[in-house]
């Protein structure tokens, strides 16, 4: 089998399934046809070869490519074509991957369904009529659906992995500092990770591989060495102490959810491992801190979007300050407007020590919840989301209900510790994930115990 034959097969299935699941907004045929040829003529043995060569890979459209339009589903970036690379772009180039095309998110990564991209609505795979989850909603489903076998997502409170659950595959939100930032279009800076999005945990154990380490372009990358994920990947799970939080499988949550994660948990019982449950007290303000601090977040990213530097700019303004105004007003949609506001708010003088700063204490509380659980235990597993995916349109008008639906991975990036969503069974036909959250840089683990169900 040659690169060609893969790329080709790829957009092949693009053609036939795209129209209705409508994951991509951009696709780079040309280039990937000819990176195809170059790499088939590419001689020599598997070791000169990059750890994901010819692999057909697509990119969550917040992720900057050179040459290639990346829009962060925004209307404010509509025709912005980077100059240069992500770091994880360069890194995927290495490892000779061929990228397909750009995904569909949430605009600026901001949502849980897909739905706030300017452009289109992803569809779940699984069924047409309900959202593939947000906000790599078009990463999850370009996998689901079979278009590529390899995307990336960035999950800022739950965006790789609930969108995974969503759609039946597996995406990784590795620790913060182990994927450099560099290229990623900021939402909430402190919370933000690229991942891997994959149909199985081996493939999603090779893509981190080939994406992680430090980077002199992003301070908060972290300076340590990258074990071998793939070797991590014995199914030797004996002796593992498992975490089970009575929060996340407790009021709230769906029977059927409960069930399996239940089920789940005798799979690995059986397989030597032992489970208690135990309490994440603070995590029931997860969702106000994290709503908190990713808008204040926000409100200061975004700024830089301005209607000077690059994308969109208003045709009718009068003067500086009224094209900055009316740029934003027509650019941004309604949600990022919501987050804007939000986070400005928070962070005015007069409010700051009673939004933000307060935020920022309880997420020290919900990271000491956590270390103090990895003192005794290997991994927490829990379900990745409440619910199996919900339908177009459900939940766009009531944001809040929107919000609700992140509670079991929000606090995981507040934590700043790698979590990874499995599939794990079905409700009424839907899939349903399943969560191993692990200790800072202990992906090894996470892979581990995620391997040992298949
Ligand atoms: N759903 C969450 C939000 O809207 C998480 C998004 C993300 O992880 N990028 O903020």
């Amino acid at each position: 089998i040659t690169v060609t034959d893969l790329v080709n097969e790829s957009y092949q299935r693009i053609g036939e399934v795209e129209e209705k699941v409508q994951a991509f907004l951009t696709l780079d045929e040309e280039n990937a046809r000819q990176k195809a040829k170059e790499l088939d003529k590419k001689l020599g043995t598997d070791e000169d070869k990059g750890i994901l060569f010819g692999m057909p890979i697509g990119i969550k459209d917040n992720i900057v490519t050179k040459g290639l339009r990346t829009t962060c589903a925004s209307k404010i970036l509509e025709n912005f074509d980077p100059i240069y690379d992500a770091t994880v772009m360069t890194k995927l180039h290495d490892a000779e991957a061929v990228t397909i095309g750009k995904l569909n998110m949430d605009e600026f990564a901001m949502g849980s369904s897909t739905e706030n991209s300017s452009f289109q609505k992803t569809k779940n795979p699984w069924d047409l009529e309900r959202v593939p989850g947000g906000s790599s909603g078009g990463s999850a489903a370009a996998v689901a659906a079979g278009e590529v076998p390899f995307a990336l997502g960035s999950d800022t409170g739950g965006s790789i992995r609930q969108p995974a659950a969503f759609c039946g595959v597996v995406g990784l939100k590795p620790t913060y500092g182990r994927v450099s930032r560099f290229g990623l279009v900021a939402f909430a800076s402190s919370l933000d990770q690229i991942g891997p999005i994959t149909r199985n945990v081996e493939d999603n154990a090779y893509l981190l591989q080939a994406i992680s380490g430090v980077d002199p372009m992003d301070g908060t990358s972290a300076q340590l060495d990258v074990p071998n994920y793939v070797q991590a990947l014995t199914g030797d799970v004996k002796g593992l102490k498992i975490a089970v939080p009575k929060e996340y499988i407790g009021e709230g949550v769906n029977e059927e959810v409960r069930e399996s994660v239940l089920s789940a948990l005798k799979v690995l019982e059986s397989l030597g491992a032992t489970w208690e449950e135990v309490s994440l007290p603070h995590s029931k303000y997860g969702i106000a801190t994290y709503y908190l601090l990713a808008s204040s977040e926000a409100s200061s990213n975004l700024a830089r979007f301005d209607g000077i530097r690059y994308g969109y700019r208003t045709e009718n303004a009068t003067n500086l300050i009224d094209l900055y105004k009316k740029t934003r007003a027509e650019g941004f949609g309604e949600e990022v407007k919501r987050r804007i506001m939000l986070g400005t708010f928070a962070l005015s003088s007069g409010y700051y020590d009673a939004y933000y700063k307060k935020a920022q204490q309880v997420r020290t509380l919900i990271k000491k919840d956590f270390e103090d659980i990895f003192e005794k235990y290997d991994v927490i597993v829990g379900p990745t989301t409440p619910t199996p995916a919900f339908k177009i349109g459900e939940n766009i008008n009531d944001p809040l209900t929107m919000y609700a639906n992140d509670i079991l991975t929000i606090t995981v990036n507040l934590a700043g510790v790698p979590g990874i969503s499995i599939p794990c069974g079905f409700s009424g036909g839907l899939p349903l994930g399943l969560q191993i959250i692990g200790k800072h840089f202990d992906e090894s683990t996470v892979y581990r115990v995620a391997h040992a169900f298949e």
